[in-house]
């Protein structure tokens, strides 16, 4: 049992185990939650019943979610100092307990020291001094400026793929014609690529050295007032991300698994990881894959029975094939960028990201998240669709192996949305619908489950 400096677990519940690779969850697990800055405590006062109730429900009483709440941005530095925006008993407790689920947390942008978690408004000291209050909002919660939470989180954590299922419910507004025909599960190398925070900024020493390095002993030209970033993408990181990919295909009867890169450009980086992941699909899952180029040579375009298609696509073309021929995908793999952008322009296709749900998983760990930010113009108002975090717990109770809980949900959340009940954000856009809050509509899938 890890030791925590200010975190007391709860009483009653167990923790989740694995007997070699595979989990094995208790009827009352305990489960680590961070409620997030902004919106994030409204979207979860409005979410944890939907979860609770669902698995009263399928459950009959039998299973429970014992919740444990540990904490990040504005609730930690309350907690633990107005520096410690991510304390390492936080850490210790998605490590120990294995799976847990967080709303949004503040990330500042860059460039300025200071930034407020309430308001996400960023300022200079003042001198060398801390603000005493934020210019924006006047909250007393402006802490330094830190790298994103959410990059630390995956990084300490090891979370090296953010998994993004994005499909279209039944009455979501969206701007294409066919929302049905996208339902495609995106996963994005977590670690790597331009996020590894490996940056010099413009004018300083650093970047004046690695500037006259790159000239003098690599041949390269690169002009002296620029910032310099570096992307590295690893056989390591490839191959572990590919492989959860094709084996989530395998587990869900999926068709095929499109590895996504910008390799016509970045022959070694997402060349690379282009040619890493079919090496690994043949090296680790030969009998149950084929090749697109082998579907057609040997196959005359017909998937053999039980196998999957590995196929590959430049990034650019894929921002149009997702418009126009989406049903030829299902399982996305790519590098940390390009899957960055793909999961919000996928997710947009479909009707923003009010409904969006992910998680960030290693081997073990499984953090469970919105996708969107804090929303900070609407904190405390009630407001904002608590969709994405709740269909992020029902990609959790699914990871639990509680199905039953998390179809339950999917549907009323589904006839909801179809009663024309909904938050502002899809309001504005249905004819007829009736404007609920955050917290309403929470109420709202619970009577409908
Ligand atoms: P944002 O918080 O996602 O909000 C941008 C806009 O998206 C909102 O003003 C709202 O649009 C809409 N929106 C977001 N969440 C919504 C929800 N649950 N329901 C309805 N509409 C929603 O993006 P941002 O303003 O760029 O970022 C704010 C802070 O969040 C920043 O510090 C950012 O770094 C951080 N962030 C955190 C995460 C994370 O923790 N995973 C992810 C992204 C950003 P309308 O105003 O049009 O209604």
């Amino acid at each position: 049992m890890a030791a925590f400096e200010k975190l007391v677990p709860p009483a009653a519940g167990e923790k989740i185990s694995f007997e070699g690779d595979q989990i094995r969850v208790p009827d009352h697990p305990v489960i680590p939650f961070i409620e997030g800055d902004g919106t994030g405590p409204d979207i979860w006062r409005a979410t944890q019943p939907v979860l609770d109730a669902a698995v009263a429900k399928a459950y009959g009483g039998k299973k429970k979610i014992v919740w444990f709440e540990i904490f990040a941005g504005l609730k930690a530095i309350q907690k633990y100092g107005i520096d410690t925006v991510l304390p390492g008993d936080t850490l210790a407790a998605i490590r120990e307990y294995a799976v847990a689920i967080k709303g949004p947390l503040t990330t500042p942008v860059g460039g300025f020291h200071y930034v407020c978690l309430e308001c996400a408004a960023e300022q200079n000291g003042e001198g060398d001094a801390r603000p005493a209050a934020c210019v924006k909002c006047g909250s007393k919660w402006v802490t330094r400026r830190f790298r994103s939470l959410n990059v630390g989180l995956r990084q300490q954590l090891d979370l090296y793929a953010c998994v993004r299922p994005v499909r279209w419910f039944e009455g979501v507004p969206c701007p294409v014609k066919e929302p049905e025909r996208l339902d495609v599960v995106i996963f994005r190398e977590n670690t790597e690529d331009v996020y590894s925070g490996i940056e010099f900024e413009q004018g300083t020493p650093e970047a004046k050295k690695m500037i006259r390095f790159l000239s003098e002993e690599m041949g390269k030209t690169v002009r002296p007032d620029s910032g310099v970033g570096i992307k590295p993408i690893s056989i390591t990181g490839t191959k572990r991300l590919v492989r959860k990919a094709i084996q989530y295909a395998l587990d869900h009867n999926r068709e095929s698994v499109t590895l996504v890169h910008k390799g016509n450009i970045m022959k070694f980086t997402e060349g690379a990881f282009r040619d890493w992941g079919y090496e690994l699909a043949r090296e680790e899952f030969r009998d149950r894959i084929v090749t697109e180029k082998e579907l057609w040579d040997q196959y005359d375009g017909k998937k053999p029975a039980g196998r999957i298609v590995i196929k590959d696509r430049i990034a650019d073309q894929m921002f149009q094939q997702v418009l126009l021929r989406p049903d030829e995908y299902d399982v996305v793999a790519l590098p940390n960028l390009n899957g960055d952008y793909l999961s919000d322009a996928c997710a947009a296709q479909v009707g923003g990201l009010g409904l969006a749900p992910g998680a960030n998983m290693s081997d073990r760990i499984a953090l469970f998240e919105a996708t969107h930010g804090t929303a900070p113009k609407y904190t405390g108002k009630d407001q904002v669709n608590p969709g994405s975090v709740i269909l992020s717990g029902t990609m959790m109770l699914e990871h639990l192996g509680w199905g039953e809980a998390a179809e339950r949900i999917i549907r009323a959340m589904g006839k909801t949305i179809g009663q024309k009940r909904v938050t502002y954000d899809l309001e504005r856009q249905m004819e007829g619908a009736t404007k609920l809050k955050c917290s309403e509509f929470g109420q709202a899938v619970i009577e409908n489950l």
